[in-house]
């Protein structure tokens, strides 16, 4: 199991430097070494000598190390500068180490400036990255199937379930997205699913799920399978999906389901028909999942060359069954880790899926177009 935070990590009397970019060999390297920010930015620091430091300070020291250090001066917080900081020949020397989140960046910087000799950039840039394997994946399988869950739409918005600022912090979700509540506290039921539905309407897609639908459109992936009931691959114009939990602004009669307007859920309003209580198209949990939906996902996931599973804890069954069903490749990609997560996958790519998915399509452009021969 390949991860995307490898080890990179130096620790200087507690403060987490990582190395970014190390350049020439051992006795002569130039380092561009960066914390990172309570902002998710980095704070840039250039280094040409490793190792000048532990001699000459105390323990108590160790947090002034980056100040007193001579070999070590702040940069600033770009990068570029930083990287200019190194010289105006530092894509012409050998790259021995890069974080794992630069490698990419650093990449299309290299080859814009056709340095002559791509060897050892292509070798760490490209051959030591899982995200560019997982590109190289998607370039040759025939069935590449997706399956999505509310990490998805985070950056969109919308709150997930079980990461920190989950909708459940103070919610236990069997209480209330469940038969029971509609029958037994269906104003709790209610006011749950029009907050859930006000906030679908006022988000939109995001880059992450316009790339999918155009990864559809060049044939590069075959559906997307999702947990989530915002709708919000359909929107983006994806065609091949199967929406395993339903869709929230699709609105039925609990009792006789018939179909209804959203409109009439907000207002709170019963059925014209038989006055039973409204409720969301959605699978509930303790509910089966529609048949048909199912039954799709199924063939989609047994055929698969590749499954890509993105922001999902993988939790809820039987979706979570589905990476099972492949004899392909399998990747999972998430802002959190699980420690042990069954099935096992291929590739684990740690990251937000905007990001992720923006660098990997940036990637496949650059496969698709030949360039990288
Ligand atoms: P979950 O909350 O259990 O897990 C979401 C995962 O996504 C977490 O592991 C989190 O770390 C990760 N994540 C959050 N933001 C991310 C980001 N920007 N990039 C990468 N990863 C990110 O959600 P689930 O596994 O989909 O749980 C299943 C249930 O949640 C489903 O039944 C689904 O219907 C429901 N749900 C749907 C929506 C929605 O439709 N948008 C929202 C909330 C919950």
């Amino acid at each position: 199991m390949k991860s995307r935070c490898a080890n990179l990590l130096v620790e200087y009397g507690g403060i987490r430097i990582d190395t970014i970019l190390k350049l020439g060999g051992e006795g002569g390297s130039l380092t561009l070494i960066g914390k990172k920010n309570d902002d998710g930015g980095w704070t840039f620091f250039r280094e040409s000598q490793e190792s000048a430091m532990t001699d000459v300070l105390d323990e108590e020291d160790q947090d002034l190390l980056l100040l007193l250090n001579p070999r070590t001066r702040m940069i600033g917080c770009d990068l570029e500068l930083a990287l200019k900081s190194l010289g105006r020949h530092w894509k012409q020397l050998r790259p021995v180490e890069i974080h794992p989140d630069f490698r990419w960046s650093m990449y299309k910087l290299v080859i814009e400036s056709r340095v002559s000799n791509l060897y050892h950039w292509k070798k760490i840039c490209l051959k030591n990255n899982p995200l560019y394997q997982l590109a190289e994946w998607i370039s040759s399988s025939k069935h590449t199937v997706v399956l999505s869950g509310a990490g998805m739409s985070t950056e969109s918005g919308l709150p997930d379930f079980r990461s920190r600022d989950g909708w459940w912090r103070n919610m236990d979700p069997h209480k209330v997205a469940n038969v029971t509540a509609i029958e037994e506290n269906y104003e709790l039921f209610w006011g749950f699913y029009k907050y859930r539905i006000e906030t679908v309407e006022q988000y939109s897609p995001h880059i992450g799920h316009h790339i999918l639908a155009k990864w559809e459109k060049n044939g590069w992936i075959h559906g997307i399978s999702t947990q989530n009931v915002d709708g919000y691959h359909v929107v983006a114009g994806n065609h091949n999906i199967v929406e395993l939990h339903g869709n929230i602004r699709s609105i039925r009669c609990h009792y006789c389901g018939r179909s209804s307007d959203v409109a009439d859920f907000l207002n709170r309003l019963n059925c014209s028909s038989c006055q039973g209580p409204l409720r969301p198209n959605v699978v509930l949990f303790g509910e089966m999942l529609p048949d048909n939906a199912w039954n799709q996902a199924f063939q989609w996931f047994h055929r698969a060359e590749l499954v890509l599973v993105i922001g999902t804890s993988l939790q809820v069954a039987p979706a979570n069954q589905l990476p099972c069903l492949t004899s392909g490749h399998t990747v999972y990609m998430n802002m959190e880790m699980p420690e042990e997560l069954d099935p096992s996958f291929d590739l684990m790519i740690k990251g937000k899926v905007g990001q992720l998915l923006a660098e990997l399509d940036e990637m496949l452009d650059y496969i698709h177009s030949g360039k990288e021969e």
